[in-house]
């Protein structure tokens, strides 16, 4: 628990950040702390100069919102450490990070600052306001619904630190203001069900689909690759929650990690917990293995997964992405699923939100 986590109301909050800024309204060195937990993740606060990236900037066929940079759940696959990453690194050039905290922020093995430190985008519903003119202005009045915000593309936005910073909330409200958007939510935390009378709001102007994270039903498994996460069930439930509710929420699986979770077996126990829960959609996609997700995630495979290691080594080598027939096989897996399931076929991230989020090209053999 955060130290404080739970006593501390919005007064004290602003008491607190008002002093943080009257005592370092720009440090030349050091990012001021907004809270702490006993276990040694701290809560930095940032300040950015815009929190709606367009397709323009990242690459990527969508606006992209992410309100934390870092995430507690710890997932050793996770690709969105590379974020984080630029983000120390521009603080210690920019010299808001002196050289020892710039390792103390990288830790022994540089990936658990991912975890450990993470960034609260302060001030953000006002820079947000900027950024939904330039987005407006942008994209125009008609076509919002070929522009799609999805949140959460690169920490998961009810992570722990959104119950103490509710920025995901305050994102939202501003969002149920406007109308004809299409928006996309993605999550493993059952959190978002306290957002659900928000998401309900928003669903009556625009579109709106969210979509929970689970790639395994299997909790000693899910252990093994996810470090913090929620737990299966809890998932589900909020799934179910949210579904009962009129939200439209399906099931992401991903990644599927070869000779773990791909097996059919697996992949049914998923797709069975979704129909019950009341998804109206499952999709997935195969593990990518950036660099920056290297140093955790293969070490983990060494240790707890030794048999798997020289195959990964060998599907990996030289690329990202899974292997073409790799991701062929268990695109056309998943297909059969969705058809015995009822769930729509091929309806995915890529179909909604662009070619981007298309499932990993992939030669595992399944
Ligand atoms: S929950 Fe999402 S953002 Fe957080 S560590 Fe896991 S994959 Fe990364």
């Amino acid at each position: 628990m955060a130290v404080g986590e739970g006593k501390t109301n919005s007064a004290k909050r602003s008491q607190q950040l008002q002093l943080l800024s009257a005592e370092t309204p720009y440090r030349p060195t050091g990012l001021p702390i907004l809270d702490e937990r006993l276990r040694g993740t701290k809560f930095v606060s940032l300040e950015p100069k815009s929190v709606l990236n367009s397709p323009q900037q990242t690459g990527v066929d969508f606006w992209s919102l992410n309100p934390y940079i870092g995430c507690e759940f710890g997932c050793t696959y996770c690709y969105a450490r590379y974020a984080h990453r630029y983000t120390v690194e521009r603080a210690h050039d920019g010299g808001r990070l002196s050289d020892a905290e710039f390792h103390e922020f990288r830790g022994p093995h540089g990936w658990e600052a991912f975890e450990k430190r993470v960034f609260v985008k302060d001030r953000l519903l006002g820079v947000l306001e900027g950024d939904l003119r330039r987005y407006f202005r942008s994209v125009g009045p008609t076509v919002r619904s070929s522009a799609p915000i999805v949140i959460g593309t690169a920490t998961d936005p009810y992570q722990p630190a959104e119950r103490r910073f509710r920025l995901t909330r305050g994102i939202l409200e501003r969002l149920a203001r406007c109308e004809g958007l299409n928006i996309g939510i993605i999550t493993k935390s059952p959190l978002i069900a306290r957002d659900t009378d928000v998401l309900q709001r928003i669903q009556e102007r625009s579109d709106l689909e969210v979509h929970i994270s689970l790639n395994t039903v299997d909790v000693g498994l899910i252990r093994q690759v996810e470090v913090r996460s929620p737990m299966p069930a809890v998932r589900l439930r909020a799934l179910k929650r949210l579904a009962d509710s009129g939200i439209r929420v399906g099931l992401i699986v991903a990644p599927v990690l070869p000779g773990m979770t791909d097996d059919v077996p697996h992949l049914e126990a998923l797709f069975q917990a979704a129909r019950e829960a009341g998804a109206r959609f499952v999709h997935a996609g195969p593990l990518r293995l950036y660099p920056a997700v290297r140093d955790r995630f293969l070490p983990m495979l060494e240790e707890r997964f030794p048999h798997l290691v020289a195959r990964y080594r060998r599907a990996y080598e030289g690329r990202s992405g899974a292997p073409r027939d790799y991701a062929r096989a268990l695109a056309a897996r998943i297909k059969k699923l969705q058809v015995r399931f009822g769930f729509p076929v091929n309806e995915g991230m890529a179909d909604r939100y662009g070619r981007r989020l298309a499932p990993a090209q992939g030669e595992l053999g399944l």
